[in-house]
């Protein structure tokens, strides 16, 4: 071992050189939750249970995304509606209870893609976390989508570009 390698000062050197090199590079971090990154266009996240323009909900518990489901994610209730439900439920039947469970769920999109009456869809933001187990599973309040009728601008909010692209009927 040299002397200079003995002070071990061409290490520390070396060392401090990396350090400032990497000082001055872009950082790879972001500040989240103040900063968030954007989403990819074929990002699938929370779900939302759909409304109509006029603010009836479009699930009539038909089951078809229960079904499709992989993870068995999905559990529902059905029940008839009412002559005085007519303005909240587009068809005869409804879904008195829907929950999904996101501690199953793989955010596949196949609950999307069966159902036949644009009710479900994946939304750009994700589940947060939560010190329960209970608490990731989403009952049909947490799920449905804000009143166009009533809060036309958290409707909007909620309803994003991803719905755009879902199938109207
Ligand atoms: S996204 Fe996939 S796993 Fe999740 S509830 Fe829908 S079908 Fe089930
Ligand atoms: S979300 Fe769609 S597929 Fe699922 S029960 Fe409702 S209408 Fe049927």
């Amino acid at each position: 071992m040299s002397f200079m390698e003995k002070l071990y000062l061409p290490a520390i050197l070396k060392g401090m050189a990396i350090t400032l090199g990497h000082m001055f590079r872009k950082k790879a971090t972001i500040h989240y939750p103040e900063e968030k990154r954007p989403f990819s266009p074929v990002f699938r996240g929370l779900h939302v249970l759909n409304r109509d323009e006029e603010g009836r909900e479009n699930c009539t518990a038909c089951g078809l995304c229960a079904v499709a489901c992989p993870a068995e994610a999905i559990t529902m209730e059905a029940a008839e509606r009412q002559p005085h439900e007519e303005h909240l439920y587009r068809e005869e039947k409804y879904a008195a209870k829907y929950e999904i469970n996101m501690l199953r769920c793989i955010f596949c999109g196949l609950c999307e893609e069966a159902c036949p009456k644009d009710a479900i869809y994946l939304s750009e933001t994700f589940a947060p976390s939560n010190f329960t187990r209970k608490g990731f599973v989403y009952s049909k309040d947490e799920l449905l989508i804000p009143n166009p009728k009533t809060d036309k601008e958290k409707y909007e909010q909620a309803k994003g570009s991803r719905a755009a692209q879902t199938k109207n009927n």
